[in-house]
């Protein structure tokens, strides 16, 4: 029970600072915009500007749209035996941007962990590939 933060109440003033009884500056983008005493625009600004940026740097769809390469990513590495280093390859990396600009591929490290986590019977033989290519350390390796 805080009377006295009232205006506080809905949860678009995290983003924004009351500079003037009629003014509010954006947190994010110090923009100054007029204030009536309701947040509406306040809210379409960050709406507009902020809301998707923040989060991932990726809209929902490009997140499905990610997982579901993943997942085909994974799936190709066990059924084509193919090493985790593809993610490496120059010429692999390259074809992947063209057909889908977006895309971002998982580090080997990340697919490693995807694909063990999938499969469990692959895991032996694809290690023993993984064995082979020299430990790359890469500093993105969460993500
Ligand atoms: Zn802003």
């Amino acid at each position: 029970m805080e009377p006295a933060r009232k205006r506080r109440i809905s949860p678009v003033w995290e983003h924004f600072d009351l500079i003037t009884p009629n003014k509010v500056r954006c947190l994010l983008c110090s923009k100054e915009l007029g204030y009536n005493n309701n947040t509406s625009s306040m809210l379409r600004h960050y709406r507009a500007l902020h809301q998707n940026k923040e989060e991932t740097g990726a809209s929902p769809s490009q997140a499905t749209r990610k997982q579901e390469l993943d997942e085909a990513l994974v799936s190709m590495i066990v059924k084509d035996t193919q090493p985790f280093n593809i993610v490496d390859d120059v010429g692999f990396r390259a074809f992947v941007s063209k057909l889908d600009p977006n895309c971002v591929l998982p580090t080997r490290q990340a697919l490693k962990a995807m694909v063990e986590a999938k499969y469990e019977s692959a895991k032996e033989k694809a290690m023993a590939k993984v064995e082979k290519v020299a430990a790359v350390k890469d500093p993105a390796g969460q993500w």
